[in-house]
């Protein structure tokens, strides 16, 4: 019998169909099993079709449509067309999973990525509890809510001055937002739109903690039902016990059998610069080439996270040359969080996509800011200006890159430069903000957690 048909209390969490959402709401969904409720994760079918999520451990999968069953995203014709199908196969869909759940295991609270705001309606049509799931940071979320509110006109030709906000310059702004820069409408649309028919549902919550942001928290509260309940990691990580064969969340299958922690197990303490781009950023090659010669000329080991789509786009040579050498590793997957929790690891250079950055400063890594596009600018600005936990490198903005010196200048400052004391020492503070936060039943996060369980469900363990 599946988990999810032995028991009563039961919860469905809808995630949108990418790696860093699956990753966050199957980390919530396990920890809601561990708490003894039934968990189930509806990954679109095409996504369960072409990757496999390994370790759901208790959580049930149950594919819904997104009308692209036979190639997913990449199938439709538009952002909006993509939307709008997924919309109507996706209801569909999830009318039928609850329909069919209501005799044996009737789903108590239905939670759903706030990128798919329609799957609240769903819940509502069946008379179930909703929380709409963000899983981006409290910071970036009040932007969006001020651009909703017409506190800000986009484009953005101007620093903006919003409340419970630092002021934010234009390269501090989500992508989608700052005039001069690729709008992206059709994104700008799906993350506005996270705040259709909030009002209507029964809670909301982010996926962070709320001493990191805690005035963007408490803002947010004043408009809706907000409970924190970050960082989704399992708690193991945060406190030095990683789980020995770990495979946390949604892995490519490439990172199965990954030689990352081997290599760095023989690496001297806080020695390895780890390098990640996360799944969807797209560096342009001009820009792969100054970090990999930035890498080079920075001297200290590295573990270079380059995915198969990037992988031409490294020197010739650079990958045998340097893992030959035993500086450098260059992989085409990571297993993140047991790499990020590694002694050996001593600065994180990062798109600083929210996952990726929650899961460095969760594992107190300082941090290299290399922002790509959407959230990341701001998350930079949090990462260098408000959290102290590093250094957000400069671009070249007439190349529209970071250059090679700023590489090894950003690696150099990170590592054992006059400012790396502070660095380590905020890194240390924010860890431990998280590890307090989820640790027990009394944190911000873990008691979020048990009330919310509480409120909806018969029992929270
Ligand atoms: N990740 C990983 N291995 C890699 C690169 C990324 O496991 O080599 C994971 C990472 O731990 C994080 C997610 O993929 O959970 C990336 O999410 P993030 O929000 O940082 O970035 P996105 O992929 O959405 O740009």
């Amino acid at each position: 019998m599946s988990p999810a048909s032995e028991s009563y209390d039961h919860v469905v969490l809808i995630p949108y169909p990418n790696q860093s959402h699956i990753n966050a709401m199957l980390q919530f969904a396990k920890r809601l099993a561990a708490h003894g409720l039934a968990a189930t994760l509806t990954p679109t079918r095409f996504l369960l079709a072409t990757t496999r999520i390994p370790s759901p451990g208790p959580v049930r999968l149950a594919p819904i449509s997104d009308g692209h069953d036979a190639g997913g995203s990449a199938e439709a014709a538009s952002v909006h067309a993509y939307l709008d199908s997924f919309e109507r196969a996706g209801s569909r869909s999830l009318d039928d999973l609850l329909l069919e759940a209501a005799g044996p295991s009737p789903v108590r609270l239905l939670i759903f990525d706030s990128f798919l705001p329609w799957a609240g309606d769903v819940g509502r049509r069946h008379g179930i509890p909703t929380a709409a799931f963000f899983t981006q940071c409290a910071a970036v979320n009040l932007v969006y809510f001020h651009v909703r509110a017409g506190m800000v006109e986009v484009p953005v030709r101007e620093a903006v001055e919003l409340p419970a906000l630092p002021r934010l310059e234009l390269r501090d702004l989500p992508s989608f937002l700052p005039e001069g820069i690729s709008i992206f409408p059709e994104f700008l649309d799906l993350v506005l739109n996270q705040f259709r028919d909030l009002e209507k549902v029964d809670e909301v919550l982010v996926n962070t903690v709320y001493e990191w942001e805690p005035q963007q928290i408490d803002w947010l509260r004043s408009a809706y039902p907000v409970k924190t309940v970050g960082p989704t990691i399992p708690y193991a990580y945060l406190d030095n016990r990683i789980p020995s064969g770990a495979n946390n969340g949604f892995h490519h299958l490439s990172a199965e059998g990954s030689p990352c922690v081997a290599w760095l197990d023989v690496r001297p303490a806080a020695s390895v610069v780890y390098v990640s781009f996360g799944s969807t950023a797209a560096p342009s090659p001009q820009q792969m080439l100054e970090v990999a010669f930035g890498l080079a000329d920075a001297g200290k080991h590295f573990l270079w996270a380059v995915r198969s789509s990037e992988a031409d786009m490294i020197p010739p040579g650079f990958a045998e040359e340097h893992g030959g050498s035993g500086r450098g590793l260059v992989v085409d997957w990571s297993p993140q969080l047991e790499v990020l929790a590694h002694d050996a690891v001593g600065c994180f250079v990062t798109h600083c996509g929210w996952n990726s950055t929650l899961e460095g400063m969760s594992l107190g890594v300082p941090m290299v800011a290399v922002p790509q596009w959407t959230d990341q600018p701001t998350v930079a600005k949090y990462v260098e200006d408000v959290w102290g936990v590093g250094v957000r490198a400069k671009r070249d903005e007439e190349a529209r890159l970071v250059r090679r010196e700023e590489v090894v200048r950003c690696v150099r400052e990170v590592m054992e430069g006059s400012r790396s004391d502070e660095i380590r020492r905020n890194a240390a503070k924010w860890r431990e903000a998280a590890k307090a936060a989820v640790g027990d039943g009394n944190g911000s996060s873990g008691k979020s957690t048990v009330e919310l369980i509480n409120k909806y469900c018969s029992k929270a363990e």
